[in-house]
């Protein structure tokens, strides 16, 4: 058997199943947001075992609504992690507020407490903690801060803590359905909460129309279409999950070697492995993807840039994300992957790092 080169980085997970649903939607008419947008909110926030939930139309629509039901405007300030894409940033400034940017942790690429704790101030109104690459962040030990906090559970869809899922922890989580996340709906995302008052305002803010006052709103709904994709890729969550660990165990076995660090499974955790990252440390992170590209394989670095780096702040108070920037690389990891891409990838790794 032969592969087809370059193996992606990332690819979506689509079946038959997804296509007939959507195309369903369409040939019914539903194509903005109606019952299925409905039917699909109830059964994720059921999986994920919280009572309330709002669907939207990206994981950075979710972020902005989820800070506007926190009522964060001007002269607040929110803390998040700079190891991490710029809508966590995009968010935090479209309801002006200052970003206050905080180190991760080079071990698991999540936001530190120690960290959040030194930039904690009088105007801190909340702290959003993604948990980076499907594995759970500490978002106990920032809730015990006494800030609320924002679950960004963008790349942790069925990730566990102590046997809970990850948006079970702070005030709202926020979900993000992109073509190659977790689970997709196209482009989508979801608001969670067991607080009802703040799905109440996340559905008034979504949508624009049929209201008796006015004031700002936007226009985030998910679309009938897109939610019968994710109700279909609902169903199949937790295979995906289970695929991606049997990779994700794959590579720690046959990737064994002291020039590189995996970045594993936390005890007491559940990881899902949205991406399979290993830290190195004899070759520069990006030499070692220019290498596997030229292999075929795209290896990429798992972050485009760090916000502290967009932001010219200073790289020293950032030594956790300088490191995983410099050393991190993460290889391709989704249910679709087959066997023999898999061994190629290790056998690719195997060659650059470990020679
Ligand atoms: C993808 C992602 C987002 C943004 O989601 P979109 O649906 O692309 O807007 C937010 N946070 C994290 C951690 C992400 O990985």
């Amino acid at each position: 058997m032969t592969i087809k080169t370059p193996i992606p980085h990332s690819k979506p997970c689509l079946g038959k199943d997804d296509i007939s649903a959507a195309t369903d939607m369409i040939k019914k008419r539903m194509l903005s947001s109606g019952e299925e947008v409905q039917k699909f909110e109830s059964e994720f926030a059921k999986y994920i075992d919280i009572k309330y939930s709002s669907a939207v139309n990206s994981g950075t629509a979710a972020l902005h609504l989820a800070l506007l039901a926190l009522n964060i405007k001007a002269g607040d300030e929110v803390i998040i992690p700079t190891f991490v894409c710029t809508a966590l940033l995009n968010a935090v400034n479209y309801t002006g507020a200052t970003p206050v940017i905080a180190d991760v942790s080079p071990d698991d690429g999540n936001i530190t407490l120690q960290d959040v704790k030194k930039k904690l101030t009088k105007k801190t109104k909340a702290v959003i903690v993604p948990h980076m690459f499907g594995s759970p962040a500490d978002v106990k030990g920032i809730a015990s801060l006494g800030v609320p906090v924002i679950e960004d559970c963008a790349q942790s869809i069925g990730a566990e803590q102590s046997n809970r899922k990850t948006g079970t922890m702070g005030q709202i989580s926020i979900f993000s359905f992109y073509a190659t996340k977790m689970m997709t709906t196209a482009e989508g995302g979801m608001v969670l909460s067991n607080d009802r008052k703040i799905i109440d305002k996340v559905n008034d803010l979504r949508s624009y129309d049929h209201r008796a006052d006015y004031k700002v709103r936007f226009n985030y709904k998910m679309t009938d279409i897109a939610a019968a994709i994710g109700r279909c890729q609902l169903l199949k969550i937790e295979s995906f999950i289970k695929s991606r660990r049997a990779i994700a165990d794959y590579y720690r076995q046959k990737i064994e070697s002291d020039k590189l660090i995996h970045l594993a499974e936390k005890a007491g955790t559940r990881h899902v492995f949205f991406r399979y990252v290993v830290r190195l440390n004899n070759m520069t992170a990006v030499k070692a993807v220019a290498r596997f590209k030229s292999l075929g394989v795209n290896a990429e670095l798992p972050l485009y840039l760090p916000i502290h780096r967009y932001l010219r702040l200073d790289r020293k108070n950032y030594s956790g994300a300088e490191k995983l920037y410099r050393e991190a690389i993460s290889l391709p990891i989704y249910p679709d992957l087959k066997k023999i891409e898999m061994k190629k990838v290790a056998s690719s790794a195997k060659e650059i790092i470990i020679g």
